[in-house]
């Protein structure tokens, strides 16, 4: 399985080691060219989203990506990857109360970015994930999924609120699944 992990900012480095160690063939997608081999999923890592987006745009591989996830194209992503896919994204730490543009805004969940605070939000825990317990869950400046449209599959939640999601062809995660299996 050919998996381009996005490399253009973030924690790239872990999400291709996890593919790599499950015996996938990993390239990075640092540039519009490097579309051209084909890919048979996506993975989008965890990072700062504001940045990745920017990114996407100005190097112009939003448009190109768009396109893939809208034609099935498989996408596991996390934390900003997650961010980046939500239909619609809330930022309680915008002073001026306005919402984040979204980016690729094909996931129907609503994110708030930075849901457990900001440098002490991050922290570890164990869950059930897709009817498999004790699986380390690793939150880092995590966004919290705060609703999900019914079509939505809930594969893991802390608290009660759903932190892992499957819809169609997209896998997210507000925690970081490459440190955890
Ligand atoms: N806080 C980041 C954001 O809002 C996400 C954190 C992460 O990817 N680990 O984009």
């Amino acid at each position: 399985m050919k998996v381009g992990v996005l490399a253009v900012q973030g924690a790239f480095a872990e999400m291709e080691a996890y593919w790599r160690g499950k015996g996938a063939d990993v390239f990075e997608i640092r540039q519009r060219a490097d579309l051209a081999q084909g890919l048979d999923l996506l993975a989008l890592p965890g990072g700062e989203s504001t940045v990745q987006g920017k990114l996407l745009k100005d190097l112009g591989l939003f448009d190109p990506l768009k396109e893939r996830i809208d034609g099935g194209l498989p996408v596991f992503a996390t934390c900003a990857g997650l961010i980046l896919l939500a239909e619609k994204i809330d930022d309680p730490g915008r002073r001026d109360g306005t919402r984040p543009e979204k980016w690729f805004g094909v996931l129907p969940v609503m994110v708030r970015r930075n849901a457990y605070g900001r440098q002490l939000g991050s922290f570890m825990t164990y869950g059930v994930f897709d009817g498999q317990p004790n699986v380390p869950m690793t939150f880092i400046r995590a966004p919290a999924i705060t609703a999900v449209s019914p079509d939505v599959e809930v594969l893991s939640t802390h608290l009660g609120a759903p932190t892992a999601v499957r819809w169609r062809n997209i896998t997210a995660f507000t925690w970081h699944p490459e440190l955890a299996f």
